[in-house]
Formats: structure tokens, sequence, C-alpha cells
């Protein structure tokens, strides 16, 4: 169910915004996030060069963001927001964007000067969001756009029709073994809620982290989906919190939350209430802050697996961590979100031998 208006569809591409901001969302920092929070840029710039020709790759290419110029302007009409542009290393360019009355010359250009300085855009993705050329082909959940189409929507979408290792799946049947602890390093962070058009989604400012496998990786965002995309055994829930986070290499890390009705889930309330208005405008939040660690649930015991993105581009080779302890929300918030997205999940995908593992 997507919304009657997609009109947005240009999402161009967040990124774009922030060049100079963070855009760089999401690869940028993490890379050096490793070693310093805030850095970043110059890995995202080389890492942002280089992808920007692929522009047909799976992953987004860097090049298609939008020109900051054109962000900033219609975000000033349309939102409070703001200061974003200091700050960097942000994710949160992550997000898809219109990008409203701009000429493709105008378009064209900005894209290019902010194809130099992007970085790697996969994070974004987020799911949702990928960073394409002026004009992104639109996709939904249903309908001729639907799932079934994504990978006839456009040639840089063939992983969702083609890929071996799409997700989501139904997790079944995992190999119970002794998983090393997930390394979280979260800490209050303000952020910036907005509405791409496919989902809902935080981009987390400041130094979030995650260690696995030696890597380091930083938290870009995190959106919602309703109901859950994973399966567990066949149990689906009622929704599904996707945290991005990404390395310095640029690999893409996704914790999966699994959300069940109970109590109120205080970071859910806080997207709530500064949900934006309108669609692809969003709302930067600096005078609370957000504390991912009041949703993380007790029992930090997982699944894993390599996958996708489960939006297009359906890329692959992003490490999946399904936490097998659901998390709570209540049944009035989750009515909030269905009232904007009242079915934005993929369909299962076909495991194929993938290796499963769990935590015992
Ligand atoms: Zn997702």
């Amino acid at each position: 169910m997507a919304f009657p208006t997609r009109s947005h569809h240009h999402h161009i591409a967040f990124l774009a915004l922030s060049l100079g901001l963070s855009l760089g969302a999401i690869a940028a920092d993490e890379q050096k996030a490793a070693a310093d929070p805030g850095a970043t840029k110059p890995a995202a710039a080389s890492k942002a060069a280089a992808a920007a020709p692929a522009a047909k790759s799976e992953v987004p290419p860097a090049g298609e963001k939008a020109p900051e110029v054109a962000v900033d302007a219609k975000r000033a009409s349309s939102s409070k927001v703001t200061e974003h542009k200091a700050e960097r290393a942000t994710p949160e360019r992550i997000i898809e964007r219109p990008v409203p009355r701009i000429s493709a010359a105008t378009r064209r250009q900005a894209l290019a000067s902010v194809a130099s300085k992007v970085t790697d855009t996969k994070a974004e993705e987020s799911h949702g969001a990928v960073a394409h050329a002026a004009h992104p082909p639109h996709w939904s959940y249903e309908g001729e756009t639907g799932p079934q189409a994504w990978a006839k929507l456009a040639p840089e979408y063939a992983s969702c029709g083609t890929g071996q290792r799409q997700s989501p799946i139904d997790i079944r049947e995992g190999m119970k073994v002794e998983l090393e602890p997930i390394g979280f390093e979260y800490r209050p962070s303000s952020f910036k809620v907005t509405d791409n058009g496919h989902t809902i989604q935080a981009n987390v400012n400041g130094w979030n982290s995650m260690r696995l496998q030696g890597r380091v990786f930083r938290l870009v965002q995190f959106h919602f989906h309703r109901p859950s995309e994973e399966m567990i055994d066949g149990k689906q829930f009622e929704m599904v919190v996707h945290m991005v986070h990404q390395d310095t290499q640029g690999k893409l890390a996704v914790v999966a939350l699994l959300v069940e009705v109970g109590a109120r889930q205080p970071v859910l309330q806080m997207l709530l209430n500064n949900l934006p208005l309108e669609k692809n405008s969003d709302i930067t939040v600096t005078s609370s802050s957000l504390d991912m660690n009041q949703m993380l649930p007790g029992d930090r015991r997982y699944f894993t697996y390599m996958g996708s993105l489960t939006t297009p581009p359906c890329t692959e080779d992003v490490l999946w961590i399904v936490m097998k302890q659901p998390v709570q929300a209540t049944i009035e918030q989750l009515n909030l979100f269905s009232r904007i997205y009242p079915m934005n999940a993929r369909p299962i995908q076909t495991t194929a031998g993938r290796v499963i593992k769990e935590s015992n």
C-alpha cells in the first residue's frame, strides 16, 4: 500500500543533499568511522568517484544525488529543518528525495559536481532509497510497480530478479553455534526523520556503532516495515526495524528487530512525534536525543546470514543479523504507522541453500 501519492518519485538522491553534509552518509563515515567518528570524507570521495560511473550496477550510483541546493530549498519551504549543512557524518542522506523544480540540465550539472564528493550510497538504500539518476524508477509494494516487477523497472534493479541471495527470507533450521556477541555502542544522538515514500526513516547523527567479525559498522539509519519482512519458522511479526550499518569498506550490515504487540516503544514514539507532514520531506530533531539502546532487546542472541537490500536495487552482499528476541510496540503505535504505511514489506525470497547460523 502505498500511497496514493507517489508523486514524489523523483527521489533524487538524497545524497546530494548533503554533500557536504553528511551525505556521505553512509559509506563515508563509516569508512573512517572505525578510526574516528567524525570522519570521513576522504574515503567517501574516492568511493563516490569510483561508484559514480557505474550507474547501472546494483549499487546505487553515487552520482545521482541531488544537488544540495535544490534540496535545501525544498526543505526550507516544506519543513523546519535545517541545519544540516553543517554537520557531516550523517548518514542521512540516504534517503530519497524529490528534487523539485530543477531543470534536467541543472540537475545533471549538480549531480556531477556532487558525484565527486559523494560516497558510497549503498547504505541508504535502505532500504529504500537509492539514489538514482535524475529520475529513479518508481517502485512500490503493489500493482504494476510492485515486487514482482521491480527487476524490470530499471537495469539497475536487475538483482531484484536475478539475485541469488535476496532478502527477506523465512528463517528456518539455523545452525546453532556459539556466535560472538555483537558489540553495540550506541549513544544518545540527534537525528532526522524522513518519510521517503516507502517507509519512515531516521537518519542518525553522531557515532553509533556495532562491532562484529572484527569489523566496525556505523549505524547510518533505521526504518520500519509493516508487517515484518523476515519471518521465523513461518511466523511473521507486526513490524520489523531495520538498522542499517556500514563499515569502512562500504559493506552493509543490517540488524533487524522484530516487533510484537506489547509495551510502548520509546524510539518509535519519538519518530512518530516528529513525523513530517509530507512525503519526501524531513524534520531534523535536535531538541531530544535518540538512544538506540532503548530499542534493543535484552536477549542479544541472533540469526545471521547473507542477503540483500529488501528494496530496489536489491543489492546483495549485505550481512543480516536478526535478533531472536522481539521488541515491543503498542497497538496504538502500530496503528499510527499503518495509517501511513499499512503494508511495506517485500515478499519472502528463496533461501536457496544459504547458510543460516543462530546463537545457541
Ligand atoms: Zn528495510
